[in-house]
């Protein structure tokens, strides 16, 4: 969970456009069997802070009621805009950002251009995902890479020595056949 959200700050009760017909309600547990609820924003489980509609069994996580309606990102030059109902539900929307299919869940939008971004990618909160991706590129050093690159130029080259070496004794001996026959 994001850090600088402290659930004792937020209001107990907001309107939130994703759903505004109801107010919504702070809860700091899921008043589910299992402890967890599924967020109506992001499509994931979720188990701590949320907002919730008692009267339609309406959820989100407390994180993703306060996603800012509208933000820029550096991957596009247009603001985007916070999606409740992605406007297609049978094709499945990829991230701009990302490269990753999307969901068809809240996303990000610029209507005009048809460019979409999930909403971790747009507000750069990297998913668990790709945390792991990256770990798994950290995990390999740069040093490393280039040492091993070294090497194969090195080989590179001996082979290329290698064979002119072979090309300049065909080249003497066919030069020394010649000679002989004369
Ligand atoms: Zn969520
Ligand atoms: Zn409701
Ligand atoms: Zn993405
Ligand atoms: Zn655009």
């Amino acid at each position: 969970m994001d850090q600088r959200l402290d659930p004792h700050l937020m209001p107990n009760l907001i309107t939130h456009p994703s759903h505004p017909i109801h107010p919504l309600t702070l809860f700091a547990a899921p008043p589910y069997h299992g402890g967890s609820f599924n967020c109506d924003g992001c499509g994931l489980q979720g188990t701590g802070f949320s907002y919730r509609c008692t009267t339609c069994d309406f959820d989100v996580h407390m994180i993703c009621a306060t996603n800012p309606l509208s933000l820029s990102h550096r991957s596009h030059p247009h603001q985007l805009n916070l999606v409740f109902d992605p406007p297609y539900q049978t094709r499945a929307p990829s991230c701009g950002i990302c490269d990753e299919a999307g969901s068809n869940h809240w996303l990000y939008r610029c209507v005009s251009c048809g460019f979409d971004a999930h909403m971790d990618c747009a507000n750069n909160r990297p998913s668990p995902q790709q945390q792991q991706q990256r770990q798994q590129r950290h995990q390999q050093p740069r040093e490393r890479r280039h040492g091993r690159d070294n090497i194969g130029t090195l080989m590179l080259t001996m082979v290329q020595g290698f064979l002119e070496g072979i090309a300049h004794q065909v080249g003497e001996m066919v030069w020394k056949c010649v000679c002989g026959c004369d």
